[in-house]
């Protein structure tokens, strides 16, 4: 009887450390790092993301609950170029967990492997500009979800070898469905192939390029800095001669601005959503182009 009993207690024991060791706990900065891990780590990996699609991600609100989930973390995904800057470094200094520290198998920086738009010569952080280091919206390019996807793959397979050929053939699957989705997003955008757009912060210069769109100017004077009079007057009048028909919006600025620009010269004010869980129903990466996509089409029609 006793025996039996410790038998059930180890077997209970060893099954319960198995069960965890299979498990990564990645915590990722944003929702888009966090269903593009999803994807490739599949059942290996427990995913949770800090920021939530519909805030802005250069500004998020530290809470107590970031702490844990970075304390036990065994891996750490950022997007990096800054855009975290103004939140996670006292989160990370915080969390007393020094295996996801820069520098560490347990801390990934996506942006190393990406393409990245709008490099500036000379790094400059006067004014408040919140791009210092290039366009860290990145993940709105279906070629940087693969490369993303890659990059995860290969830290999950060295974090945990073991798996190693089930993260390949969820990166196979990833990359047959991100292509068959991006020959459908491109037959939808390719009427729209040199439209022009006006968008309120820089998140879509990615997304632009790929899709053949023309950005001809910003809401914002520089990324991170609110619209002011004069900068407003010479997009109206920008929008005016190019004859541009929308104003690209992310969900959380004010749209005053946006309004009275579309007021002033008859242009149109999508709201796009940068980032999965952006609202309901954009649960991933794929939902989320599916959306915006067929939001925009229907506003250049
Ligand atoms: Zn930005």
């Amino acid at each position: 009887m006793k025996r039996i009993t410790w038998l059930t207690v180890a077997s209970i024991l060893f099954s319960g450390s198995l069960f965890a060791s299979n498990k990564l706990k990645v915590v990722t900065t944003t929702q888009d790092l966090a269903s593009i891990t999803r994807e490739v780590g599949g059942d290996r990996v427990d995913v949770t993301s800090i920021a939530r699609g519909y805030q802005d991600p250069h500004f998020v609100e530290p809470k107590p609950s970031f702490l844990l989930l970075l304390k036990n973390a065994d891996l750490l995904e950022v997007v990096g170029l800054e855009l975290e800057i103004g939140w996670l470094p006292p989160l990370l200094d915080q969390c007393r967990n020094n295996n996801i520290r820069p520098g560490t198998p347990g801390y990934l920086d996506l942006s190393q492997g990406v393409e990245i738009l709008d490099r500036p010569s000379v790094v400059n952080r006067s004014m408040g500009d919140v791009h210092p280091l290039g366009n860290p919206h990145y993940w709105l390019d279906p070629a940087n979800a693969v490369r993303i996807a890659i990059q995860v793959r290969n830290r999950l397979a060295q974090l945990q070898p073991a798996d190693t050929a089930y993260f390949d053939q969820h990166l196979q699957n990833f990359k047959v469905r991100i292509n068959d989705a991006n020959k459908r997003w491109m037959a939808q955008m390719a009427p729209y192939r040199g439209a022009k757009i006006v968008d309120y912060h820089p998140s879509l210069p990615n997304f632009a390029k790929h899709f053949g769109l023309d950005i001809v100017g910003t809401i914002e004077p520089k990324p991170g800095i609110p619209p002011s009079p004069s900068h407003t007057l010479e997009i109206i009048n920008l929008i005016k001669t190019q004859h541009v028909k929308a104003i690209l919006m992310e969900p959380y600025f004010d749209r005053k601005t946006p309004d009275f620009v579309a007021a002033q010269t008859g242009a149109k004010v999508v709201v796009i959503y940068p980032s999965v869980g952006g609202k309901p129903g954009l649960d991933d990466y794929f939902k989320l182009f599916d959306y915006d996509i067929d939001v925009l089409t229907k506003a250049l029609r």
